[in-house]
């Protein structure tokens, strides 16, 4: 409702690795009607409710904070919380369709978020996530890498972080399994020549996009999910 319903993007996933190949083309018509979330399990509100945290990241601190108020999905305050997802993810696909700036932002948690899940699809021996658990994670990432590499304050980290704890998710990763996703952040589409460009944060609301990080800096970041 509030993500791939809007933008016209189709992708597939390539082997492991999510959305190699795609187009984008708008649809003829999107109908949102939040009715049809009474027949979705909790995990699975809580899953989508991640890119509507993500959209008050990268472009409206008020609208994190009324996010992160909601202590029900299933309320009017909750629909209109969605109506106001769907009108930033909207107005920043309107304005870039083909992704050459500001919609990269929307992006965001999903360069360490989308290596999360192809590792893990990899790796069957581990527990299977849901997208949005994946990007909460990779939020996370990148929110401590915005504080080195952008100019999040640690006061903002820690407000994503008290979210992210909140959630009760359970990633924990060796440096070993970190190098194994750096190298699969590498195939990840808006990376070139191996470099791994990564969105981030400035404060809550902001964000600088294509910005390249040292490894041993991706490494403490993940680290971070333990604690
Ligand atoms: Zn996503």
């Amino acid at each position: 409702m509030v993500d791939a319903a809007i933008g016209g993007k189709n992708g597939v996933d390539l082997g492991h690795l999510k959305n190699q190949i795609g187009v984008i083309n708008p649809p003829i018509m999107t109908i949102i009607d939040p009715a049809f979330l009474k027949t979705l399990p909790q995990q699975h509100l809580v899953n989508g409710s991640i890119e509507m945290f993500k959209h008050g990241l990268i472009s409206d601190r008020v609208y994190w904070k009324d996010m992160l108020n909601v202590t029900d999905y299933l309320t009017d305050t909750f629909n209109s919380l969605i109506y106001q997802s769907a009108i930033i993810k909207s107005d920043i696909v309107t304005m870039d369709p083909f992704e050459k700036g500001p919609r990269k932002a929307l992006n965001y948690g999903h360069t360490a978020g989308h290596a999360i899940e192809s590792f893990l699809m990899e790796h069957e021996e581990r527990e299977a996530v849901l997208h949005g658990e994946a990007i909460a994670a990779g939020i996370v990432v990148e929110s401590f890498l915005s504080v080195q590499y952008a100019s999040l304050s640690m006061d903002a980290y820690q407000e994503i972080k008290d979210w992210y704890t909140s959630l009760n998710f359970t990633f924990s990763f060796t440096d070993d399994e970190v190098m194994e996703m750096i190298d699969l952040m590498k195939y990840d589409k808006k990376n070139t020549n191996g470099e791994i460009k990564f969105v981030l944060l400035e404060t809550i609301g902001s964000f600088v996009t294509n910005q390249v990080v040292a490894n041993e800096d991706i490494l403490a970041a993940f680290k971070e999910l333990k604690k």
